[in-house]
Order: C-alpha cells, then sequence, then structure tokens
C-alpha cells in the first residue's frame, strides 16, 4: 500500500500488508485481551481515555501535518480535527461511567430490575481517509470506554495515520490489545467478519462499501453501524439573510476541500431570493484561496487522490452534458496535485449526477424553487437523508421546516457540523445506528434486561 501526497503526486511511504499469521495474531490477541478489558472498572477506562487526549493536544502539529500530507486537508483544518478527537477522548472520559449506569425500571414491587450495558468483544471497524483521526476516534473513544477492544482497518491512502493512532493508544498507556490495526484489503475484510472473535462491525464510507461489509455481517447476523454518504438540502427560504447563507454555504460546501458526509451538496433556493443568493454564492467560491494545504492561508486544497478528482470532473461533465449550466468552475486545476475548482453548476436536471448522486468535491448545485413546499419536496427528492440546513428569519418556521426534511439532523440557520453531545448519523441510503452523545456509546453493548425477584 502506497501513501501519496495529493499535493505533488509524490510517494509518501509505502507498506506491506498484514499476511495471515498476523491477522491471526492480532485477533487473538484482541479475543484474549477482551476478557481482562471488560473487567477493568469504567473508571480506569475513562481515566486512560483522558490520557489519549492529552496525547493528541501535545502533538497536534505532528498529527496535522501527517493528514494534510497523506490526503490533503488544509493544515488548520487538520490541526482543529486533532482537538476534535481530543475533545471526544475528554467527553467519553467524563460520561461514559453515566452512560453506562444501570438503569432501574420499577415494574412490580419487590423485584428489581435493571437495564445494564455490557461489551460486546472485538468491533472491526473499516474506516475511509477524509477525516482520517475524528472517524476512527468518533468511534474508538466511546467504544473502548464501554468495554469493547477495536481492530481498524483504515483506507489504504492514510496508513500512516492509521499506525500514529495505534501509537497514541500505546503511549497514553492502553494495553497492546485495546486498539489494533489490521492492513488488509476487502477479501480479508470479509473474512474477518466471518470470524467468530469479531463481535460487531462499524464502518464510514461510501454506499457501495457499506452494503458490502454490511451483507458480510448479515449472514454471520453481526451488528453493524454505518455511516456512509450524504447529499445534504441546503434550503433558503424567501425569508432568509442571503449574504449569512452564502457565507455559511460556501463554508460547507467546501471544508474539507468539499470531502465531507455532510456537507451541504444541493442549494434549494425560492425564487424570490435566487438571483441574489446565486451571485453570494460565487462572491464568496471566488474568493476561496485553493492551492497549497500546509499554507495557513489556504480554503481548499486538494481531492485526497486523482481518481476522486477524475470522477467528481466526470460527475460535472455529466451533469453538463444533461443540461446543467457551469456558473462557476468546472475544470481541474492546470497544475500538480489532484485540485478541482471550486464551482457552482445551475439548470441542474433532477436526474443529473449533480442533484441524484454524492459529489464529493467542492461542487455546489443550485436549484431554484417556487415555494416551501416546493423546497421541501426537492430536499427529500433524495436517495441519502444524512444532514440538511434549512435558512428563514422565522425560527417557527424553521422548526416546522426542519421537521419535514427527512435526515438524520436538521440545522437552521446553522453550519451543520457533528456534536459530541448530539447522536450523529442517517437514514435511507445513509446509513443507520448513531454516533456520538450517549446513543453512540450504546450502539456496541449487550443492552441486558435483570429481574431479580
Ligand atoms: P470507500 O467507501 O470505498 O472506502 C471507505 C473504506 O471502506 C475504506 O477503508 C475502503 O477500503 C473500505 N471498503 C470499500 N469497499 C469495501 C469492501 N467491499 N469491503 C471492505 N471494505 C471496503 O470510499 P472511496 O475511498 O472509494 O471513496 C468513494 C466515494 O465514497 C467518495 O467519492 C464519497 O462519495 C464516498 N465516501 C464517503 C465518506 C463519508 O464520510 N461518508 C468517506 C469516504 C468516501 P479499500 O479502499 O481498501 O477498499
Amino acid at each position: 500500500m502506497q501513501t501519496i501526497d495529493p499535493t505533488t503526486e509524490a510517494q509518501i511511504d509505502a507498506f506491506d500488508r498484514h499476511d495471515e499469521g498476523a491477522v491471526e495474531d492480532r485477533l487473538e490477541r484482541a479475543s484474549r485481551g477482551f476478557e481482562t478489558w471488560r473487567e477493568r472498572p469504567v473508571t480506569d477506562r475513562e481515566a486512560l481515555l483522558a490520557g489519549v487526549s492529552d496525547v493528541l493536544e501535545a502533538n497536534e502539529a505532528e498529527y496535522a501535518q501527517l493528514m494534510t500530507a497523506e490526503m490533503g486537508k488544509p493544515i488548520n483544518q487538520a490541526r482543529a480535527e486533532v482537538r476534535k478527537c481530543a475533545r471526544v477522548c475528554e467527553y467519553y472520559a467524563e460520561n461514559a461511567g453515566t452512560f453506562l449506569q444501570d438503569e432501574r425500571v420499577g415494574i412490580e414491587p419487590g423485584a428489581k430490575t435493571f437495564v445494564a450495558y455490557e461489551p460486546l468483544g472485538p468491533v472491526l471497524a473499516v474506516m475511509p481517509w477524509n477525516y482520517p483521526f475524528w472517524q476512527v476516534f468518533r468511534f474508538a473513544a466511546p467504544a473502548l470506554a464501554a468495554g469493547n477492544v477495536c481492530l481498524l482497518k483504515h483506507a489504504p491512502n492514510v496508513q500512516g495515520c492509521a499506525d500514529a493512532i495505534a501509537d497514541i493508544f500505546e503511549a497514553a498507556g492502553f494495553p497492546e490489545y485495546a486498539f489494533q490495526t489490521l492492513r488488509v484489503g476487502d477479501e480479508t475484510v470479509a473474512e474477518v467478519i466471518a470470524d467468530d472473535r469479531v463481535r460487531a462491525v462499524t464502518l464510514t464510507g461510501s454506499v457501495a462499501a457499506g452494503r458490502a461489509v454490511a451483507s458480510e455481517a448479515g449472514a454471520q447476523l453481526k451488528k453493524t453501524v454505518l455511516e456512509l454518504g450524504g447529499s445534504d438540502p441546503f434550503v433558503v427560504l424567501d425569508d432568509a439573510d442571503v449574504d449569512s447563507a452564502a457565507a455559511v454555504g460556501c463554508q460547507s460546501r467546501t471544508y474539507n476541500s468539499g470531502q465531507s458526509c455532510i456537507a451541504a451538496k444541493r442549494f434549494v433556493v425560492h425564487t424570490d431570493v435566487y438571483d441574489e443568493f446565486v451571485d453570494r454564492l460565487r462572491a464568496e467560491m471566488a474568493g476561496l484561496t485553493v492551492g497549497d494545504p500546509t499554507d495557513e492561508e489556504t480554503d481548499v486544497g486538494p481531492m485526497a487522490r486523482a481518481d476522486l478528482r477524475d470522477d467528481l470532473h466526470d460527475q460535472v461533465e455529466r451533469s453538463v452534458a444533461a443540461g446543467a449550466t457551469v456558473e462557476l468552475g468546472g475544470e481541474p486545476l492546470d497544475r500538480d496535485g489532484f485540485f478541482y475548482q471550486p464551482t457552482i453548476l445551475t439548470d441542474v436536471p433532477t436526474d443529473a449526477p449533480a442533484a441524484a448522486e454524492e459529489l464529493f468535491g467542492p461542487v455546489a448545485a443550485v436549484f431554484e424553487v417556487d415555494s416551501e413546499a416546493a423546497a421541501i419536496d426537492l430536499a427529500n427528492d433524495t436517495d441519502y437523508g444524512l444532514g440538511a440546513t434549512v435558512w428563514t428569519n422565522d425560527r417557527e418556521r424553521g422548526e416546522a421546516v426542519a421537521r419535514e426534511i427527512d435526515a438524520g439532523c436538521v440545522f437552521v440557520n446553522e453550519f451543520v457540523t457533528s456534536h459530541l453531545e448530539l447522536p450523529f448519523g442517517g437514514i435511507k441510503n445513509s446509513g443507520y445506528g448513531r454516533e456520538l452523545s450517549g446513543e453512540g456509546i450504546r450502539e456496541f453493548v449487550n443492552r441486558k434486561s435483570v429481574w431479580v425477584s
């Protein structure tokens, strides 16, 4: 497995896959270790997680540089990602015990009835490259706090990040078995899922990857959590603050160079403010600094891999062939690296790729609608259901529209992002299950009902 710097196209490193023996060692270590780990008091596990937060904070610059080198994230966003990982570790260090406390349920006088939350065992995590630290910590912090142990199969292009994360847990004092990486291909993932020692699977990535992994886990009757893509609507109603909407919309569409599952992707704009919004969005997106992601001033870096850039351009070209108009950009950048111009498409037919597929790069598709009802219909006209945004100066109206949108989260007049305290996940093709908050830590546990008469 090679890691390639997407800015320079130069190889950074090469890694050998783990052979059968190495995979077997890791599975056995995880399985045996789990029996010890599950017996440790939750306060011990919390204290270790607090230590992980310290290691992350102490080495923020190093980890940020690694992410930026391997997948091209702008450096200030990479540092923010490391800090968010530190916060999720702190959050579960402070709250895991409360989330996992036995819950008393009064049913019959004289009987003690309660729900206990017990770990499942080794959990396999199949993870993507777009937030190479955050996606892993978002899963691992609650899973470890709950008493599970983790096996990480990371994306091939971020293997340096995978190793760095394993080193972080070790440096914080976690036993070696608690968090291990598996450097394997998809065929071996299927074998690992089928192994009795692995008790559950989580995946963040594309719909195709989710279907494949969930099918394999389903055949083995193993629990899965899937966090897949999105084609999030960004609804701008006739009474919206258009300047704020355009500024936040631009940020949402282009953060992480547009490679985010909860980015605003389809801008659904009321006809009364449509022209003004397109003008403001064009000004915002044209004003972005695209370039070297190690530069503090850069807003948009390269896409993580050449094939991702090429696929995105293919989606843009097919959308234009179907009738879309290019308002801005529309081409890869003519320079080294896998850069794509910030792009705006209008007049997009609803069956064109920019409407019907996920666009995982800095390309905004803007649609014009003539009523609130039409906005809601178009917002929901997607196979996905991850996040959504509504812009209006009327909070009650915003809340009412939020309730009509089919998505795992809806933010009114606010940038959509994950918050530690809120469940995060999707419906429809965006997946199922929830991460973060108390809901997240209870995904990979046995909710055991106990009745003592
Ligand atoms: P993938 O979904 O293919 O990759 C994500 C992870 O899943 C990787 O570790 C990958 O490993 C693994 N994976 C993929 N297929 C299988 C399989 N059959 N069995 C086991 N593991 C599998 O994403 P890509 O990198 O190819 O990106 C393609 C598109 O996916 C993007 O353009 C975007 O639309 C979407 N995506 C969404 C993300 C999100 O945050 N929701 C994150 C990343 C991508 P390997 O590469 O070794 O197959």
